[in-house]
């Protein structure tokens, strides 16, 4: 089979759908991989890398002409569905429940289209989307930690703190993939951890698996307004599947913040879980509001795409190898997992959520 890979053209996206080690793992098995030119700079792979796995590097136009499979990261921008046709493969990340424009273009092109952030595992939840929560998760303490520095125009806090000196304080809100991934950075700095959650089954498992060391708190109104005012750093990582993010932080609870507290909102794809988060892009990623200063960056993870994209490439490879080796129809008929991450096909819908959330009859 042909896998083919492009360069990302989405503002400043700099991871890319194939690693090195991927193709080889490709071409090992006898299938061809064309990488187009210059698609791993941003991860630091270099087009001989790729051809020394096997790869034949190639132009765009290449890639999605001859293609069976088209391997991305990012939705793809309108230049590339024009390119997409019937018989090919999309495999890639798309969250199509809210574009109706790229899902009409993605039906019109007669092409598979196969989410990641659809596929499910045979232990629950979405394992394509779980290495993303995993780095923002760490990512943000480290964000956090410092934009605390005074010249950021945080509180001046080690989050460490040092002997004789207290640790800073860290509330996490939510502790699913992001919460927890941010609690184990947050206590490897030796900050002092809170964590909420409405799910007693997720702080029983975070009280087991941090030993006493992170404090649990069923999360209420009244318990993270309480918190809130002694923190010096607040983590927004809740979810709600399929929902906006609830705005749990009013921009009246500011007031009740010490000023230069940091937070940092990694639920804003979802709308963000504070009142007064908007938006932000890696190039400028904080602002303050009533003295409090706010990271928002939505995509967090492009900002280490080299580690990024193996993580992600980590997850999507076993599907990607099982496809090429099976054929795409055999593959998807034998693993319903896979089958949930279908969202288009043979000119429509084939993803329920995706349907209900255009007001299509399903
Ligand atoms: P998850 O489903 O693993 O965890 C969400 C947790 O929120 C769950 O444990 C749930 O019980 C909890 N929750 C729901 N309502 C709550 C409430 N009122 N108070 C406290 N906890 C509550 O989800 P995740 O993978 O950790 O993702 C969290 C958010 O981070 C999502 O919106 C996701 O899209 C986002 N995210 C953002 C980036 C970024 O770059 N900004 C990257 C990855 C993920």
């Amino acid at each position: 089979m042909i896998i083919g890979c492009p360069r990302e053209i989405k503002n400043h996206e700099y991871r890319v759908g194939l690693t090195p080690e991927s193709v080889a793992e490709l071409t090992q098995r006898g299938h061809s991989v064309l990488m187009e030119a210059g698609a791993g700079d941003g991860i630091g792979a270099a087009d001989d890398d790729y051809a020394a796995a096997g790869a034949e590097v190639t132009d765009v136009e290449t890639v999605f002409g001859w293609a069976d499979i088209v391997v991305k990261v990012k939705e793809p921008q309108r230049v590339e569905r024009e390119r997409l046709r019937t018989g090919q493969t999309l495999y890639t990340y798309l969250h199509l429940a809210p574009d109706p424009d790229q899902t009409d273009d993605l039906i019109d092109s007669g092409a598979t289209c196969i989410a990641y952030e659809t596929v499910t595992g045979p232990g629950g939840g979405l394992p394509l989307l779980r290495p993303m929560s995993q780095v923002a998760g760490r990512m943000s303490v480290q964000a956090g930690a410092h934009a605390l520095e005074k010249a950021q125009g945080g509180r001046g806090v080690l989050l460490g703190g040092v002997p004789g000196v207290a640790p800073g304080r860290v509330i996490v809100i939510g502790g699913g993939v992001v919460g927890r991934n941010a609690a184990q950075m947050a206590v490897g700095l030796g900050a002092d951890v809170t964590v909420l959650d409405r799910s007693h089954d997720v702080l029983e498992d975070i009280d087991r698996q941090f030993a006493g060391r992170v404090r649990t708190v069923y999360s209420t109104a009244t318990a993270l307004n309480d918190l809130i005012g002694a923190a010096d750093l607040i983590v927004g990582a809740v979810l709600i599947p399929g929902a906006s993010a609830p705005k749990l932080v009013t921009r009246a609870m500011l007031g009740g913040m010490q000023p230069g507290t940091v937070i940092v909102d990694v639920a804003i794809d979802q709308g963000g879980c504070f009142e007064t988060s908007k938006p932000t892009t890696h190039a400028d990623p904080i602002y303050e509001v009533d003295g409090i200063v706010h990271y928002c960056v939505a995509n967090m993870p492009g900002a280490v795409a080299r580690t990024s994209t193996y993580a992600l490439n980590n997850a999507t490879l076993p599907h990607l190898l099982r496809m090429a080796d099976l054929g795409v129809k055999t593959a998807l008929d034998r693993d319903a997992h896979l089958r949930a991450g279908l969202n288009v096909a043979d000119g429509r819908i084939t993803c329920r959520p995706v349907a209900e959330a255009q007001g299509l009859d399903w």
